[in-house]
């Protein structure tokens, strides 16, 4: 893609947020969450209370959703209504627009163990006729009150499907969360299209990830990858998982203002993008629209990235149907390019990957990948 050239007049990077061009993000802002916390309410360390202020006070962040799982281990196999109460009680305690959202979720937490026998070692807990299923966890949250969650442990929710068919009739959305190559994914991604609009994103990271000196291969952007390659849609966000009490930034939301409802439109849109370890500031458009459209266009996509990194940027990359099209090496906190993909061929999906030289304490670099953009040209198309 060698028209894709760096241009130092689009400097729009050093007054990069809110970037304008098309009506969904004018008068957007960039608000910072965690879209994935644990408390004692289910195996987290620190109770609702202490994770949200935690989040709204010491992780300075504007949103956070409490998830914890619909079960417990020694606990009641489902989450009692009257937890479930409690938790959207104290984030409708917790929110104030315009300074802190707070929002009700839980981790639909499937485990092949509910169907049968999956080895030594594991007790099985059979609820469910037929082979093991490995669907992995799914992230549920609602705008507003929910009388009852629906849970993994029970048959009419036990599959993404019936799943999704439950969460879109009650207004709420769907992540999934933690992907991999492993075998316990090996269902995740079985759902049908029909329910991409409210399954809407994916937990995103890195293939090989670094804790207390040892590596692990998760295979996450693989896994995501793989996916969006055979025609899947889904944005991108992250969450900490937080054990710990400990919620951090993790996922950028583009919302005209700080409400829980301008949070879940920006997330149903997918106007988002996940990053870890550091708030790196990116902006990617093509033809004008942005992370999580889908776009006709004619002629070859015009596209522009900005990038105001908190540290070095080591990589900055654009990945299209899965390969890397075109990466820079700007060395310095801040990037800017744009230009014409010629090879388009009628029908693609985009995103950015920014990789900075900045690392955790395990050795794990900072990053950034937004959600996708899809791009047809129906003119190509129709005329293959
Ligand atoms: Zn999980
Ligand atoms: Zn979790």
């Amino acid at each position: 893609m060698s028209v894709l050239h760096r241009n130092r007049l689009l400097v729009a990077v050093h007054c990069m947020v809110p970037l304008l061009g098309c009506a969904a993000f004018a008068q957007s802002q960039i608000y910072w969450g965690d879209v994935h916390m644990h408390t004692t309410l289910s195996d987290g360390k620190g109770d609702i209370d202490e994770v949200l202020t935690y989040a709204r006070d010491v992780a300075r962040l504007d949103f956070a959703i409490v998830t914890d799982h619909d079960f417990g281990s020694g606990a009641p196999w489902r989450m009692s209504k009257e937890t479930w109460d409690y938790i959207q009680e104290k984030v409708d305690a917790y929110t104030v627009p315009g300074k802190f959202v707070a929002i009700a979720g839980y981790e639909w937490t499937s485990q092949a163990k509910y169907w049968t026998e999956v080895g030594e070692n594991v007790v099985s807990e059979r609820l469910f006729p037929g082979r093991p299923k490995f669907y992995n966890h799914k992230n549920v949250y609602f705008p507003s009150r929910v009388d009852l969650i629906f849970s993994a442990k029970d048959v009419a929710y036990e599959s993404p499907d019936l799943l999704a068919e439950a969460v879109q009739k009650a207004g709420g959305l769907i992540q999934n969360n933690h992907p991999g190559v492993g075998p316990e994914e090996r269902d995740q991604w079985g759902y049908s299209p029909s329910f991409y609009p409210v399954i809407a994103n994916t937990e995103m990271g890195a293939d090989t990830t670094y804790y207390n000196g040892k590596s692990y291969e998760s295979g996450t952007e693989k896994s995501v990858r793989d996916f969006l390659n055979t025609g899947g849609r889904t944005g991108f966000v992250k969450g900490t998982d937080t054990h710990g009490g400990k919620p951090a930034a993790r996922t950028a939301v583009f919302a005209k203002e700080l409400t829980r409802d301008a949070i879940f439109e920006a997330l149903r849109n997918r106007r988002n993008y996940a990053v870890f370890n550091a708030r790196i500031g990116v902006d990617f458009r093509i033809n004008g629209h942005g992370m999580g459209e889908a776009i006709d266009i004619e002629g070859k996509p015009q596209l522009t990235v900005g990038v105001r990194g908190t540290a070095k940027l080591r990589e900055v990359a654009i990945i299209r149907d899965g390969a890397v099209l075109r990466c820079v090496e700007p060395e310095e906190t801040l990037a800017t390019f744009a230009g014409a993909d010629d090879s388009f061929g009628g029908s693609s999906y985009y995103y950015l990957r920014v990789t900075q030289a900045d690392a955790d304490e395990h050795g794990n670099l900072s990053q950034a990948w937004t959600s996708p953009i899809w791009v047809k040209n129906a003119a190509s198309e129709r005329t293959r």
